[in-house]
């Protein structure tokens, strides 16, 4: 019909369902765990939608998910009378990918060359909806948005267009319906037409789903029955819950495919309750250190979901940790303006922050210590940024830091390590910052200390130049650049260094004249061992990196 308009994928989103169709995913199933989330969320947004906006022509009766299955005709839809989009919903949301790191995502997928890298990176993008492209030859979505009257149909083949349509008589919500491919098996058991192979799914991955999702009970029959438990995880007893369910809930929440690292609760009892299951992801965002960047904690309030990314409840130097805050007393009102003022809030944060920090410091004492380095590798460079924007919590986060250094050019140090190290009179704690190690190894700063086998910390992290300079210390000791100021390395040569300054005053004074356009001062140093000369700044200048990076943001 006329009304029928086709479209074109952006390229991005094509560039996605290519992997989708092509299925470098080995675990099928999880096109529905997406599907029922997405289903899910929609649920969610309706039901806050209505709270908020009393005049909502909504229906928010017996909101529920449910999944149907025609085996003649070889489909399965997803159904929800949730949010629902309107067209342009549906051509923002579905047709692109608006998720930031996409590019560069693409990017590193095309450059792994081996299936295992390829699906870390996959597991790490999360592709939701697309996921349907894995099972199914051609996708028919039908939605209405609610408070709308128009409906929307949607259809493709993934194969780089996609057509749009209005639909008429669509019903409140979002339904999905997957065209299947041909069965992989003859054994109708193992295909996705099974009643009980899908329900089978849905309880593994997602039973704690908090709305009814529910199936035909028989083969034939019209009578529902809900398949998942519905119960939050957060209000089940710990005991109760076994780590897969946690898992999958983490990857509902987070839209990572991977399991999470490490996973804790928390709970306050008396004048305000609350209740916390929080997550500390195996690999970093690809968005850690962008701009447009979300923090990952969303707020419920009595198991009714309130927001996402919820900045009052987590710093931004911990952005990266996952989960739920269930508060029992506050508004289901509340607005992000109001939460950053409320005390009772900061008072939950601030214990949130405790206990990550002090998490982190027990996968430090674990034996072997592995699962502490994957958390560092992957987060260490914003965790840093709290030494900066974090002063009551700065020891701690000193605690759990590691650097690398010149003791093991392989593994990174702690402070209490180097500080157990420190030769007999040495007070302060040596560090180079530079943009890379090799560059740093090859400063020639570094040659008497190497020589003299003093320990030097190579700060790489432009995050480095800035704590260090507002760290008064660790366990007493100083941070001392080796760069900046005099770092006097032979006391004990006093005399010898007199009789030198003098033999070379009126040289040291030429040189500074001639040099004045370009250094301070012309100084003897005990510093080199091999190198003629090198420049070193004053103790209170800031470093050439951080220089740069001033430059670099307009300063
Ligand atoms: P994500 O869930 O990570 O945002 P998806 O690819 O799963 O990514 O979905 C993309 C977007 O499409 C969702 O954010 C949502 O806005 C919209 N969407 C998908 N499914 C539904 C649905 N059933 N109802 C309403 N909106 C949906
Ligand atoms: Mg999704």
């Amino acid at each position: 019909t006329t009304s029928t308009q086709t479209f074109e994928f952006q390229s991005e989103a094509r560039q996605l369902l290519q992997l989708m169709i092509h299925s470098i995913y080995s675990n099928k199933d999880v096109f529905l765990r997406e599907l029922v989330s997405n289903a899910s969320d929609a649920l969610d947004k309706l039901r806050l939608e209505a709270f908020r906006d009393k005049d909502l022509e909504a229906d928010t009766d017996d909101l529920h998910v449910e999944i149907a299955i025609d085996q003649d005709a070889r489909t399965l839809t997803v159904r929800d009378n949730g949010i629902g989009m309107s067209r342009n919903d549906v051509v923002s949301l579905i047709g692109t990918i608006a998720k930031s790191g996409t590019a560069e995502f693409l990017r590193k997928l095309k450059e792994s060359k081996d299936a295992a890298g390829s699906q870390d990176l996959i597991g790490q993008f999360g592709v939701g909806f697309y996921s349907s492209f894995m099972v199914a030859d051609r996708v028919t979505l039908v939605t209405r948005r609610a408070g709308s009257t128009e409906g929307v149909r949607w259809e493709s083949d993934g194969e780089g267009t996609y057509t749009i349509e209005p639909a008429e008589d669509a019903p409140q919500g979002t339904s999905v319906t997957l065209h299947l491919k041909p069965a992989d098996t003859d054994d109708h058991l193992f295909d996705y037409t099974s009643a009980r192979k899908v329900r089978e799914i849905v309880k593994r991955y997602s039973d704690f789903i908090t709305w009814p999702v529910k199936m035909a009970s028989s083969e034939d029959g019209d009578e529902l029955e809900t398949v998942n438990s519905m119960k939050a995880l957060w209000a089940r007893s710990q005991s109760e819950v076994e780590q897969s369910e946690y898992n999958e809930f983490y990857k509902h929440i987070s839209h990572d495919w991977n399991d999470p690292l490490e996973t804790f609760r928390m709970q306050a009892e008396g004048t305000f309750e609350y209740q916390a299951l929080l997550f500390i992801p195996a690999q970093a965002p690809l968005d850690l250190f962008m701009r447009e960047r979300k923090r990952g904690v969303q707020l419920y309030v009595k198991r009714v979901f309130i927001m996402d990314d919820c900045e009052a409840l987590m710093p931004e130097y911990l952005r990266f940790i996952k989960g739920v805050v269930d508060a029992q007393d506050l508004s289901l009102n509340v607005s992000r303006e109001i939460l950053q003022q409320d005390r009772q809030i900061r008072m939950i944060r601030k214990r949130l922050v405790k206990k990550v920090l002090t998490t982190v410091k027990s996968m430090m004492a674990e034996e072997g210590g592995e699962r502490y380095t994957t958390f560092w590798s992957a987060f260490g460079a914003a965790v840093k940024e709290g030494l900066l924007d974090d002063v009551d919590n700065r020891e701690s986060i000193l605690e759990i830091s590691s650097f690398a250094s010149t003791h093991d050019a392989e593994a990174p140090t702690t402070l209490k390590d180097y500080v157990a190290r420190m030769k007999d009179g040495q007070t302060d704690i040596y560090y180079l910052t530079g943009e890379s190690r090799t560059i740093i190894e090859n400063s020639p700063h570094m040659e008497a200390f190497q020589a003299k086998g003093y320990e030097v910390l190579v700060l790489t992290d432009p995050i480095d130049e800035m704590w260090v300079e507002a760290v008064s210390g660790f366990d007493g000791k100083q941070f001392q650049s080796i760069a900046k100021g005099e770092v006097d390395l032979d006391e004990k040569d006093d005399e010898k260094a007199a009789e030198a300054k003098k033999d070379f005053a009126d040289l040291l004074a030429w040189m500074t004249t001639a040099l004045a356009e370009d250094v301070k001062e012309v100084r003897l140093s005990t510093r080199l061992t091999t190198s003629p000369a090198c420049i070193v700044g004053d103790a209170h200048d800031i470093t050439p990196t951080l220089e740069k990076m001033y430059r670099a943001s307009g300063q």
